[in-house]
């Protein structure tokens, strides 16, 4: 944990958050700022910066937590589906350094855009394959 980290004081309870859900290492609470009704944070009860830290012994702990979760929160809003995000990195739009999964319910007619899609040459997908196969 960090001093400063807002999201530690969050699951210290020094700082109020709209909590929905919990279990022994994560902890689910409404983004104070959403993209869709329902929005919400899967933050772990520990400091971790992002998911490169993230210890692979939480793995299970988290999908579990995240798929119930979503099940509430879909159910709850009457959603029509739902993407769980993750941004890693100020270059991903990372803003609170400490690791948290968006939970954003999707509506049918919720007119929000997916990423862009660019093409790309086979042969540029293949000199990328090559760079993550050698990593
Ligand atoms: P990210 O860009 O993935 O780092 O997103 C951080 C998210 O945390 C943003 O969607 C913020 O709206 C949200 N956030 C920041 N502070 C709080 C807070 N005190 N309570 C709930 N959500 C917060
Ligand atoms: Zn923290």
């Amino acid at each position: 944990m960090t001093d400063e980290c807002i999201f530690c004081k969050i699951v210290k309870g020094e700082i109020p958050c709209n909590k929905v859900g919990e279990n022994d290492d994560f902890l689910c609470f409404l983004d104070i700022s959403p993209i869709s009704v329902g929005h919400a944070l899967i933050v772990p009860k520990q400091h971790f910066t992002n998911l490169l830290d993230f210890p692979v012994g939480l793995d299970l702990s988290f999908f579990s937590f995240a798929k119930e979760m979503a099940g509430k929160i879909v159910k709850a809003v009457g959603a029509d589906g739902f993407n769980l995000g993750m941004n890693n990195g100020r270059a991903a739009g990372q803003i609170v350094f400490h690791q948290h999964t968006h939970l954003i319910p999707r509506f049918d007619d919720d007119g929000l855009s997916s990423w862009p899609h660019a093409d790309a040459s086979a042969k540029e997908l293949e000199k990328t394959r090559e760079k993550i196969l050698k990593a």
